[in-house]
């Protein structure tokens, strides 16, 4: 017996009528709306969700789903997460927002404290260290924070009559965020091509990244390579360059494209010889991602005995800040590059503000976040986590159109491509990494690859049972995206 399908079955199912709701109010980020509306092959799917527990997010419908992406590279220890939850809502009922120009809080003065105390730290063979990152300054997301960083970078110059250092150095397919000036800096093409007539001049060196190796090249000697090519970019533009910007150890947006960590070594190196300061975006990478708190302290120790560990100039922080609950960015800088704005006039001031700047209950969350990273030593809790990761993706590489199966830490990512080597690559129009994106969502499991690149970069609290189901959904979903 079949029931008879009258227009009021189908809007009392309550994910179509959510659906029908957000897209007629709701332009959605990085989409394409008119997928939303088509149906099947090409069709995107638009999933109302109510609330998160852990790593699991639940649909309006009951449906689960496994969060493997962390809700774009932000939640750290799971959803609603009843430690930051708490200390939002008791900062809430205190203090939820003052100016921050001639006003302070306590939220600001303790979580800068604690940031600074952790920021990556770099010794000299002679046991000196380097001056320290000492000062932070905050912005509200992380685009915010990485213009931050290149307005006092080149601010910074312009102060000591330098006007010539206006140019700035990235890695190719690199990225900074969407607003104009870190879209400048970034080099993926979806993103920056139609706006790249309105976009700052910026010198793009090659990226370390492992995966452009040519053949029967280990990751050092790419890196070695790609250091080179910097090196003499720096040198053809003495004199013009007031920084450099990079993504530590992985490209995230790029496609998960991970390098060997001597780059970092390299470019602290060459960026000191040019006088040209040093930006770690480790929005994405930071607070334990690829394994170490910080990316940077990754680099290996240097020829002449310094330890191992880079320490930038400026480095930005964002996404995982406040454990994924509230936008927040915090721009770290040396003392130097501090005291180079500190004069009579106001115009050699850094006289850059958001409405949000250092919001309380952006902070608050930030030190709750700190707190189980420390307290519950997380970062140690990760290597078993990434441990279990690698074993259960490792039968994935020997799939027919699996490529490249790598890793950092809490990051593994894979290409697929149709002969399962880096040179087969599918069609784009057939979009298989799309494919497996609804694939793996039918089957409870939030996977969404970049191009046809698919990666995992779960919350830290996912456990192995849901490790082993994110590894089963995988295989499934490539299997059917590929068929
Ligand atoms: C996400 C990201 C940004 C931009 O942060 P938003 O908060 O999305 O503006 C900048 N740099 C890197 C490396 C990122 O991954």
């Amino acid at each position: 017996m079949q029931e008879p399908i009258h227009s009021k079955t189908m809007i009392t199912d309550p994910a179509a009528a959510w659906r029908e709701r957000d897209l007629s109010v709701l332009w959605h980020p990085c989409t394409q709306m008119r997928e939303h509306g088509l149906s099947g092959d090409r069709a995107l799917p638009l999933v109302p969700i109510e609330r998160g527990d852990g790593a699991w997010l639940i649909g309006r419908d009951g449906r689960r789903y496994l969060d493997a992406v962390s809700s774009w590279w932000t939640n750290l220890f799971g959803h609603a997460e009843p430690r930051i939850a708490a200390a939002i809502a008791a900062q809430a009922g205190q203090l939820e927002q003052v100016i921050l120009a001639g006003f302070s809080h306590a939220p600001a003065v303790e979580l800068a404290e604690r940031l600074l105390a952790i920021a990556p730290r770099e010794q000299r063979v002679d046991g000196s260290w380097r001056a320290p990152l000492a000062k932070v300054f905050y912005a509200d997301n992380g685009s915010a924070g990485v213009e931050v960083a290149l307005k006092m970078a080149f601010h910074w110059f312009h102060n000591r009559g330098e006007h010539e250092r206006r140019k700035f150095v990235a890695l190719e397919n690199g990225y900074h965020g969407e607003t104009l000036g870190a879209l400048a800096v970034g080099d993926v093409p979806l993103y920056r091509r139609v706006y790249a007539p309105l976009l700052l001049e910026c010198l793009f060196t090659p990226s370390p990244d492992a995966y452009l190796a040519a053949p029967g090249e280990s990751p050092a000697q790419c890196a070695e390579r790609a250091a080179d090519a910097l090196r003499d970019l720096l040198e053809a533009h003495a004199g013009e360059i007031c920084a450099l910007i990079l993504e530590p150890r992985v490209q995230c947006a790029g496609g998960m494209r991970m390098h060997d960590p001597l780059y970092l070594r390299r470019a602290r190196e060459l960026c000191d010889a040019h006088g040209v300061f040093l930006i770690a975006d480790e929005i994405a990478v930071g607070f334990g991602r690829t394994g170490t708190l910080f990316a940077c302290e990754q680099a290996p120790a240097a020829a002449d005995g310094t330890c191992a560990g880079i320490q930038p100039d400026l480095m930005c922080l964002s996404k995982g800040l406040t454990g994924g609950f509230l936008p927040l960015a915090a721009v770290l800088a040396t003392q130097a590059i501090y005291d180079g704005f500190l004069d009579d006039s106001r115009e050699r001031a850094f006289l850059h503000s958001h409405s949000y700047t250092g919001n309380p209950l952006a902070c608050a969350a930030g030190l709750a976040s700190l707190d189980i990273l420390q307290g519950d030593d997380a970062i140690a809790r990760n290597r078993d986590t990434a441990a279990c990761m690698a074993a259960l993706a490792a039968p994935l590489a020997g799939h027919r159109h699996v490529a490249d199966l790598r890793q950092a830490g809490m990051i593994v990512a894979f290409e697929l491509t149709r002969g399962g080597d880096k040179r087969t690559p599918f069609e784009p129009g057939r979009r298989v990494g799309l494919r497996a994106y609804r694939a793996a969502l039918e089957r409870g499991v939030v996977l969404r690859p970049l191009g046809d690149i698919v990666y995992w970069m779960p919350p830290y609290c996912i456990d192995e049972a849901q490790l082993a189901l994110l590894a089963e959904a995988t295989r499934a979903a490539i299997d059917e995206a590929t068929a």
